[in-house]
């Protein structure tokens, strides 16, 4: 049974949610985590691959790497921090690409991106794809790289929201895994697993907290949930908080999935090298060659070819990546990949989604689901931060804050 007293839950054990207890354990708060899954670390997951090495099916980039607090976090768990720079860094395999094409989308890329952080100044917001280029024979392949960045089309993203990621541009990986790295960083703190949360009650001075293992009572509760979670239950809160919801709403989870081929011989191809399935189509993979100069390839899908693969059967995804790979490689190297694992982020009941992206004109949203309520409810979570969204930073970040805020109106109280 989970039923007990405390003063401060957190809802979700996450990145924002471990961030937020090992704050408030550290200030002597009495405090529980509250997760549904059998497991801490939410969208930070490593799997054990083949001869146990780690397999990040959720995050496994350490994005503003000089800036990340997991990357001091990972260093005090002694895990080793690989920093070869990411493929997108360092150009594509010219495999698929016409002479000089690479050089052309690059420039066509930063050229999108500048008349995004030129649009993003002025009012009204619109549709990050409303800033493409009409006719320029890249347009497909920058949306596609949209879907990798926020999990969904361009037409859906807003520009504003879009132009307000801060990224430094320094990308590291943690060896072991960065859901390992997040996931022990919760191991000794109080918590609750295999508990979901079906509603916060808070008429009362004191928050009662319903769970499928009991009812527990707080003075006060940060809410981590992803914004799937909190826009399609709108009972969740008693009373109901429609501003929540509506916020919620306004920044839905893009989806994102991974799935991890083995790769025979693969000396052939460089260590972490990248090759779009085709560079013509949105509806294209990436394929990551040698992660870690591992004999795998990882394959990155996002948006509506995500959402239609998930919807297929079993091995809709390795299907795909197999005819994309052979109409690169010829129809041998179908026999020289295996599938390892998958995970679909989008049928996963406690995600149903991999990161947060802002409709048009809905920037704003982040700042209102992150406002607290009556000094005793508070959120965090990714969708939370206004410049590191989508990432296992900005969950910390915003799990720290949140932390703060109830330290701080328990001091005033
Ligand atoms: C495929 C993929 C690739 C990614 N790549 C990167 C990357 O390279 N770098 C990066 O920084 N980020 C990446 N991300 C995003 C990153 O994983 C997330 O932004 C981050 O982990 C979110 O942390 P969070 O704490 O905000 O949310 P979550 O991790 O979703 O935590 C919320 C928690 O709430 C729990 N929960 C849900 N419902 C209930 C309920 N009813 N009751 C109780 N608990 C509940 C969930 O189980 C979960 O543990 C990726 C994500 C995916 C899916």
């Amino acid at each position: 049974m989970a039923n007990g007293d405390f003063e401060t839950v957190v809802i979700g054990g996450g990145a924002a949610g471990i961030a937020a207890a090992r704050r408030l354990h550290k200030a002597g708060v009495k405090c529980l985590i509250i997760e549904a899954r059998s497991r801490l670390g939410g969208r930070a997951w490593t799997s054990a691959g083949p001869s146990g090495v780690g397999l990040d099916l959720g995050c496994g980039w350490l994005h503003s790497a000089d800036r990340n607090p997991w990357v001091t976090i990972a260093q005090e768990q002694n895990r080793s921090i690989d920093k070869t720079p990411p493929p997108w860094r360092r150009g594509s395999l010219r495999l698929g690409f016409p002479e000089g094409g690479q050089q052309e989308f690059l420039e066509a890329q930063v050229q999108f991106s500048a008349r995004v952080s030129e649009r993003a100044t002025r009012e009204p917001d619109v549709a990050a794809s409303t800033l493409l280029e009409p006719g320029n024979r890249w347009n497909n392949l920058i949306n596609a790289v949209g879907t990798y960045i926020s999990g969904t089309e361009l037409d859906q993203v807003s520009a504003l929201d879009f132009d307000n990621y801060d990224d430094t541009g320094v990308n590291w990986r943690v060896v072991e895994g960065y859901g390992t790295t997040i996931a022990a960083c919760g191991e000794n703190l109080p918590a609750v697993l295999s508990c979901p949360v079906s509603r916060i009650e808070h008429h009362d001075k004191r928050l009662k907290i319903e769970t499928s293992q009991g009812v527990i009572v707080a003075d006060q509760a940060i809410v981590t949930l992803p914004t799937t979670v909190l826009a399609e239950n709108d009972a969740l809160f008693a009373p109901s908080l429609p501003e929540k919801t509506a916020a919620a709403q306004g920044l839905p989870l893009g989806l994102a999935d991974k799935l991890f081929l083995s790769l025979a011989d693969a000396e052939e191809f460089e260590t972490d090298s990248r090759m779009f399935g085709s560079i013509e189509r949105t509806a294209t993979a990436a394929y990551h060659f040698r992660p870690f100069g591992r004999p795998q390839i990882e394959a990155y899908f996002g948006g509506q070819l995500a959402s239609e693969l998930e919807a297929g059967d079993e091995r809709a995804f390795f299907d795909f990546a197999l005819s994309e790979l052979t109409g690169l490689l010829g129809n041998a190297f179908a026999g020289r990949v295996k599938q390892i694992q998958i995970h679909r982020w989008g049928a996963d009941p406690f995600s149903r989604g991999s990161y947060s992206y802002a409709r048009p004109g809905r920037a704003s949203c982040r700042m209102k689901l992150a406002a607290p309520i009556d000094s005793r409810l508070f959120f965090a979570g990714e969708a939370c931060s206004q410049h590191d969204f989508s990432t296992a930073h900005g969950g910390w970040i915003t799990g720290v804050a949140a932390a703060d805020q109830a330290i701080s109106a328990r001091a005033q109280a």
